[in-house]
């Protein structure tokens, strides 16, 4: 027997339509096999739902040195950096600011697509010498990331991006790479 995992469960509330009735009969089907517990108006989890919500994240809100911190609803300080904290000693105010406005455009396409994994994201002009990204590359400023979906057609994605980011896409996937290329700059698209 498998179960569905905290995630997928997510999936639930995110896909919810109030106006689809096999929607509504599964949510009843749901409210019939909760504990009591979890349905008096004082359980947890009713108070958390209630309570106000939080500040929404900004470059000053972020916890910058936790690597599980979120930029974002779905984006994490150690997917920025990649875990390396000789990136993350580098990065300004002003790349934070940026970090932070692509984190919330990379949420939507997670929403549309699923999990998105990171390549690179934000590079000093060291480690983006090393790696060999151009000298102007937006990685340097937090304004780029090379990012593939985890359980969607990577090439599909890399089109759908190509019609549809408003910014910079680089095909990196029609190239043979493992990513596609976004960033915030003008929109345009190019191959690797
Ligand atoms: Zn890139």
């Amino acid at each position: 027997m498998s179960t569905i995992t905290a995630d997928k469960f997510l999936d639930f509330f995110i896909h919810f339509d109030p106006n689809n009735p096999n929607h509504r009969r599964a949510a009843y089907m749901l409210a019939g096999v909760i504990p009591d517990a979890a349905m008096r108006d004082s359980a947890e989890w009713v108070k958390t739902y209630r309570t106000a919500n939080a500040q929404p994240l900004t470059a000053e809100t972020v916890q910058w040195s936790e690597w599980d911190a979120r930029v974002s609803e779905h984006f994490t300080v150690g997917e920025v950096f990649q875990f390396d904290d000789f990136r993350r000693q580098r990065v300004t105010a002003e790349n934070k600011r940026r970090i932070v406005k692509l984190a919330a455009r990379l949420d939507v396409l997670r929403k549309q697509f699923g999990p998105l994994g990171v390549t690179s994201w934000f590079r000093d002009p060291v480690t983006n010498a090393r790696v060999g990204g151009v000298d102007d590359s937006y990685h340097l400023t937090g304004g780029a990331a090379d990012v593939f979906p985890l359980q969607f057609n990577p090439l599909e994605f890399e089109q759908w991006c190509e019609q549809n980011w408003n910014g910079g896409v680089g095909r990196g996937i029609k190239a043979g790479r493992r990513f596609v290329h976004l960033d915030d700059g003008p929109k345009g698209v190019w191959d690797y």
